[in-house]
């Protein structure tokens, strides 16, 4: 949208009282993100100018459109994230004439995808990208509403992506973070087999500069043979895997129809493991999901003690009304889905201190963000861009630039270090 509009003839500026058009684009996908968005919408409505346009737009508007305009007074126009490319032509109507009520362009199309007016879909962080490969999700997991949001995938072309990854190359990118709802089901509305694999074969060989390739957001079962090979032998591929289990016991698996074949998962893991040199594995889970039993969270926490993840997120269960888990209600107690985070995140603190403190005296190549009074932040290949930990430098090291890190410190989340090859001067 933001490329739409500077391409129209809008600057982006750094404060809402700046802007002419105040755009929010909103999240539907769990309860906290829709009180977030809600929020955000009406401290900027409260304090919106006349001469001013308040845009909803977005998961949360997508879905619940006229629930939003009636919550938050003061929004001028409603666009769902189907069509977040009518952006323009929104903003234009808008402007036409005065409109008592909002606007509402929410086109049934069934998604995004194909139709995309040539703007690169990436967000771009530093030297770092994340680029879409596809948008929406066939899966059939009980507690999401991001199919009912989002529609069925649609992959985006190979050359598009290549189009868009030999760009941000020459932008001077080092770091590609690849996201889809599911990434490995990239390419099977498009006829191809092992898409992924194809893709990052062809993204390895036609885009060669970019430094890493990090994958997000691998659906279990489909991570396959080919694709590990893929992953072992490439060198921009990071041994990174984003893998959401979101429960370890079969019974809570299939309530949140989920694959419940938790053998799979501890062969992949080993297969993986053992072609993967040093890989680094996050994965997340849920909570208090209806139904889970002290026996099925202990299930889980026996699970993270065995297979000791890099990395893990966790949330807790979020009743969405629509998904096909609304008949189970949302039974566990808010405290007893507080208690059981809580245990989890603990538990697996100890495991990823244990595990970081496996680094120190190693080097590491660092990605730096950026510094100051001395320090320098950035992320190794272990570390995805916010949800990871992070590699605090001794000394300036230049932005942008992927450094030889001595580790020489570890924390749960965070390593430190000195720069393995002193000194780095700017
Ligand atoms: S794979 Fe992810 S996005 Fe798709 S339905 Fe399941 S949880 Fe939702």
């Amino acid at each position: 949208m933001a490329q739409l509009l500077m391409n129209d003839g809008y600057k982006i500026v750094d404060k809402p009282t700046q802007a002419s058009v105040l755009i929010v684009n909103t999240c539907g996908f769990i309860g906290p993100a829709k009180e977030e968005s809600i929020n955000t919408l009406r401290e900027l409505s409260e304090n919106k100018r006349n001469d001013q346009l308040l845009i909803a737009a977005g998961c949360l508007t997508q879905r619940y459109g006229a629930e939003v305009a009636r919550q938050v007074p003061g929004i001028d126009g409603i666009l769902g994230t189907r069509r977040w490319m009518d952006i323009v032509q929104v903003v234009r109507e808008l402007r036409k004439s005065p409109h008592p009520e909002p606007l509402y362009h929410l086109p049934d199309a069934s998604t995004v995808g194909s139709e995309e007016t040539g703007v690169v879909r990436a967000s771009v962080a530093g030297t770092s990208a994340y680029l879409k490969i596809a948008d929406g999700c066939r899966r059939p997991c009980a507690f999401c509403a991001i199919p009912l949001i989002k529609g069925t995938v649609v992959s985006r072309p190979v050359e598009t992506i290549l189009e868009e990854a030999n760009k941000l190359q020459d932008e001077g990118v080092r770091e590609l973070i690849l996201i889809a709802q599911d990434t490995t089901d990239y390419g099977h509305d498009l006829g191809m087999k092992d898409g992924l694999a194809a893709l990052l074969e062809r993204l390895t060989d036609e885009v060669p500069n970019i430094d890493w390739i990090r994958i997000m957001y691998a659906y279990p079962g489909y991570v396959n043979d080919r694709l590990i090979d893929i992953m072992a032998t490439r060198k921009a591929i990071l041994p990174y895997l984003d893998i959401p289990l979101q429960h370890a016991h079969p019974k809570a698996l299939y309530r949140m129809r989920r694959p419940s074949n938790i053998n799979w998962v501890h062969e992949t893991l080993a297969k993986m493991r053992s072609k993967i040199e040093n890989l680094a594995i996050r994965t997340t889970f849920i909570v208090g999901y209806p139904g889970e039993t002290e026996e099925e969270f202990q299930t889980l926490m026996d699970f993270i003690d065995e297979i000791r993840f890099d990395r893990v997120g966790a949330f807790k269960f979020s009743f969405e009304p629509g998904t096909s888990s609304e008949a189970l209600g949302d039974p566990v107690p808010a405290e007893v889905k507080e208690e059981r985070y809580k245990r989890l995140m603990e538990r697996q603190q100890a495991i990823s201190l244990q595990i970081n403190q496996g680094y120190v005296g190693k080097n590491l190549d660092v990605l730096i963000e950026g510094y100051g009074d001395g320090i320098s932040v950035g992320r190794s290949y272990r570390d995805a861009p916010e949800i990871d930990g992070m590699v605090l430098v001794e000394g300036n090291a230049p932005i942008g630039e992927i450094v030889p890190v001595k580790i020489t410190g570890a924390m749960a989340y965070d390593l430190t270090g000195i720069p393995a090859q002193a000194p780095i001067t700017l």
